[in-house]
């Protein structure tokens, strides 16, 4: 009954993205990981520019690193790029480049875990696996008026136990992209919309007028403050740039000299601005200063000169690129 009624909503409610045209495994994944911890409106632009650059699986395997990070820049969460090129480059190689089907090899794909493998699963190949991620614990929480943990494993193998027997004798597409939509649009952070969706009849919260207090999650660790001094080095028409990604953030994407603001690596020739740079897990406090070190002088083996003309060109870390473009506006290189 639940599903009928989600089904039906869906078809008639649902709207319409670029991702929906086809029930493709590859658009499916490509919309699946940029839409993990983004919003559709921003990841929107990124997915169509990324399908007409990397149209299919073998095309997004033969590209270059940069050409991928570049795709990606500005969207967040790198990794993710990362993933989906290295499992492209999988599927090439184990499956003739031809999406597999069933959900234990989908598995196998770098980047693609329980949630995801299940979306795709159930959305491209109508296999009946259901796909539980932020919003599906939200609703189902709030029918049930769950007390379980929704941060807790445990609590997302209980709800795809559920869904699983909800789903049976349904469309698993419909189903699994009609909760996905119900949780987005309507069943939302605050302010649900109760009166207009479809499971209001089964709904507890509704009937209790619970919904504020569902779904019951453990808090979240607070961000670690950091503070670093980020040098701007320019000479003879070359930037100081640098590939040290010892912290494990956003690998492969350059970035300016950064140290520890406790140690002076370089001397200051000016202080410029200050940034701040917040992350899901940490926040950058960063002092942004200009040195003028040239280009004979010893720098770190992660360091090199960029030439200036290839700015632009680059992949940057988010923060990084921001600062840069802050510094050119003021100074009369040419802009990014
Ligand atoms: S009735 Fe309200 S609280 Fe219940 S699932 Fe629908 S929108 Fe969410």
């Amino acid at each position: 009954m639940i599903a009928k009624e989600l089904v039906e909503w869906y078809r008639e409610n649902k709207r319409d993205l670029p991702f929906r045209l086809s029930k493709d495994p590859y658009s499916v994944w490509v919309s699946e990981i940029m839409a993990q911890q983004t919003r559709i409106d921003t990841m929107l632009p990124y997915y169509n520019r990324w399908m007409k650059q990397f149209p299919d699986i073998r095309s997004c395997a033969e590209a270059e690193e940069s050409q991928i990070l570049k795709a990606w820049e500005g969207l967040g969460y790198y990794r993710r790029a990362k993933m989906l090129w290295a499992g492209a480059k999988l599927i090439v190689s184990e499956f003739n480049g031809k999406f597999p089907s069933d959900y234990s090899s989908i598995l196998k794909i770098p980047g693609i875990g329980d949630y995801t493998a299940a979306a795709i699963s159930s959305i491209a190949f109508a296999q009946p696996v259901a796909a539980v991620d932020g919003n599906v614990l939200r609703v189902i929480s709030r029918v049930l008026m769950s007390e379980l943990d929704v941060a807790k494993d445990s609590t997302k193998k209980y709800v795809a136990q559920i869904l699983n027997e909800w789903m049976i004798g349904s469309d698993p597409s419909d189903f699994t992209q009609g909760l996905m939509e119900l949780g987005a649009l309507v069943c939302k952070v605050t302010n649900p919309e109760c009166a207009r969706c479809p499971l209001r009849e089964h709904c507890l919260s509704y009937r209790f007028d619970t919904q504020n207090k569902y779904p019951i999650k453990s808090a979240s660790k607070k961000p670690v403050s950091e503070s670093y001094v980020v040098y701007i080095i320019i000479d003879s028409d070359h930037l100081l740039v640098s590939s040290d990604w010892s912290d494990g953030l956003m690998e492969g994407y350059l970035r300016l000299p950064q140290v520890s603001s406790d140690s002076s690596y370089f001397e200051i020739e000016e202080s410029l601005f200050t940034y701040k740079h917040v992350f899901s897990h940490k926040i950058w406090n960063l002092s942004v200063v200009k040195s003028n070190i040239k280009m004979n002088d010893d720098i770190l083996d992660t360091w090199r000169w960029l030439p200036v003309s290839e700015i632009d060109s680059q992949p940057w870390i988010s923060a990084h690129r921001k600062i840069l473009q802050k510094y050119l506006k003021k100074s009369d290189l040419s802009s990014l």
